[in-house]
């Protein structure tokens, strides 16, 4: 008798967990309402890519902005203006602005309409002197500051990157048991930190990205305030399109119709310099296959900032994110990155 009561007792208490354990999920993923955007000159969803400059040099990244060019999609490409202090980690090489070709190239992307952004100043970590002084190395070639800053690796300057990418405390300490490196862009007492500059000079800065197509249905408020990261203006999320395959499976014809349909907005996450994209003999035709899928569409083909920013100007638009949609947020990048193997991100992250 005492035996069957214990078993009882065991099963009722499992039942009760598991009840609240799919409640509480159910209630910070259940999606939020979302938001009808009406774009600017009668498109039906606006598209851009943000593409991480880790391995990129002129003769790959070349030909394949030649293809955007070609099909009218003007997109953003981050850069480096310095050359790397730690190309022993391989994401860390790449040309930078200091190479006069490339140097070119990019004023050249510039002037056609693409949008020029950070990551970080150099491949390999940097201290604020050398932060300062890549910030206005940038301005003084380009005319500007970035509108966009997108963390970098294992760079120790990353702004709230590991274990502080995470606003929600569970998530945060799992993620600080993993983490074997130090990010502190943030932090005052830091040699690294440069959350001042970022938050005076930079509007916009990647937290997360996800597999889905639109965006809007992803984070409907989106580009957001986190108040727990007071340096960072607005953050925007964006969608994995990583290398060919995943920008190849991210827009294919039913994904797109899907995007058009829902009158999204996607922002391609993609590493285009890093080898995939290219062939022997030029850019892998998958690449304008799908830029001319896309480019028969009608599309708001512009920058990322542009995009963010125009998002920001609609009525009803609210920067501070609610503590719901943030863990949401976080709980959907947790699901999706486990699912496409990034994680454990804490050593081993690519971007
Ligand atoms: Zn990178």
């Amino acid at each position: 008798m005492k035996r069957v009561s214990l078993v009882r007792g065991i099963a009722k208490t499992l039942v009760l967990v598991f009840v609240a354990v799919v409640s509480v999920a159910a209630y910070f993923l259940y999606p939020p309402e979302p938001r009808a955007i009406t774009f600017p000159g009668g498109k039906q969803f606006a598209f851009s890519i943000v593409d991480d400059t880790d391995l990129a040099t002129l003769d790959r990244v070349k030909p394949l902005y030649e293809l955007l060019y070609r099909y009218g999609i003007r997109t953003t490409k981050t850069v480096w203006v310095v050359e790397s202090n730690e190309p022993a980690h391989a994401p860390n090489r790449g040309d930078s602005l200091r190479d006069p070709a490339y140097r070119a190239f990019i004023l050249d992307l510039k002037s056609k309409g693409f949008e020029i952004a950070l990551h970080g100043v150099r491949g390999g970590s940097s201290e604020r002197t050398d932060i300062i002084n890549g910030l206005e190395e940038f301005r003084q070639t380009l005319g500007q500051y970035p509108e966009i800053h997108v963390n970098h690796s294992l760079n120790r300057d990353n702004v709230y990157w590991g274990e502080h990418r995470w606003s929600f405390a569970l998530f945060r300490l799992a993620y600080a048991s993993l983490g074997k490196h130090e990010f502190s862009g943030q932090d005052s007492e830091s040699v690294y930190f440069w959350g001042d500059l970022v938050k005076q000079h930079i509007q916009y800065v990647n937290q997360f990205t996800y597999g889905d197509i639109n965006l809007l249905a992803v984070n409907p408020s989106m580009p957001y305030r986190l108040a727990d990261k007071p340096y960072v203006n607005y953050w925007f999320p964006t969608a994995d399109g990583d290398n060919l395959d995943q920008f190849d499976e991210l827009l294919r014809t039913e994904n797109l119709d899907r995007l058009e349909r829902e009158g999204g907005v996607c922002l391609v996450y993609s590493h285009m310099g890093a080898g995939s994209f290219n062939r022997d003999d030029g850019p892998d035709p998958r690449f304008e296959s799908r830029l001319k899928d896309l480019a028969s569409r009608n599309g708001w083909f512009a920058p990322a900032s542009e995009i963010l920013d125009y998002l920001r100007a609609q009525p009803g638009w609210r920067a501070d994110l609610s503590f719901r949609e943030t863990v949401r947020l976080e709980m959907l990048f947790l699901w999706n990155a486990t699912i496409r193997g990034i994680l454990p991100a804490p050593a081993y992250h690519t971007h």
